[in-house]
């Protein structure tokens, strides 16, 4: 047996301080994680959390150079916790969920804001908005053993050493063992799964040549050009 095209080489994560990787196996993310945010998309903070996915192919390393993406004038910057799934399960307690966490990274869930919203407001899917190509820029992950869990401290992303968003986790709406909560009763949740954890307000456009530097206190930078 042969395959006819070229397979696609696992997608990997470098792990902090080892020549160790994670590897990838599907990218969730949560829709609305922090009210000022869902105020700024003229959304209701009462709604439950709700997810949407990037192919697991749309990771960029840290210290990457990405193109700027096709089709769209308003491409954003969304910085957010990651976190990364070492053990799998459906229907997760959350009294139970870090028992599941690997370990976490800062990762920038990048959208084509212009497509994006034309979706939503003719109720299509995202996807063209979300699961487009180096859409899932993320650090290097740091494993809970080492760092504890995250769930306290700043988050922000500086554009061109400007800083455009910044926020606390503790202000998430729905925090990390609730996502996960949520997220496994409607999937199996498996080893390498990455789940993006929303984002705060500010978000907003970036174009060639623009730096990105992401910061979550306890992890590593994620620094991305745009050319
Ligand atoms: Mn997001």
């Amino acid at each position: 047996m042969a395959y006819v095209v070229p397979t696609l080489e696992t997608p990997a994560v470098a792990v902090a301080g080892t020549s160790d990787r994670f590897p990838v196996r599907r990218i969730f993310c949560v829709g609305r994680n922090y009210a000022a945010h869902i105020r700024e998309m003229g959304g209701d903070e009462r709604d439950p959390p709700f997810f949407f996915t990037k192919p697991a192919d749309a990771i960029v390393a840290d210290g990457s150079t990405i193109p700027y993406p096709l089709a769209t004038a308003n491409y954003h910057h969304e910085i957010e916790l990651v976190v990364a799934v070492g053990k799998g399960g459906a229907k997760i307690d959350q009294a139970r969920a870090k028992e599941h966490i690997y370990g976490y990274a800062t990762g920038l869930d990048m959208t084509r804001r212009d497509l994006q919203i034309a979706a939503r407001d003719k109720g299509r899917p995202w996807d063209m908005g979300k699961a487009f190509d180096q859409g899932a820029p993320i650090g290097a992950i740091h494993p809970a053993t080492a760092v504890g869990h995250i769930d306290t401290g700043t988050i922000w992303v500086k554009v061109n050493d400007k800083t455009r968003q910044e926020s606390v986790l503790e202000a998430m709406i729905w925090n990390v063992p609730e996502v996960i909560e949520h997220l496994s009763a409607m999937i199996a949740l498996a080893p390498g799964d990455l789940i993006y954890t929303g984002t705060p307000d500010g978000v907003s456009a970036v174009v060639a040549g623009d730096h990105l530097q992401g910061h979550i206190d306890g992890l590593s930078d994620l620094r991305i050009t745009i050319t």
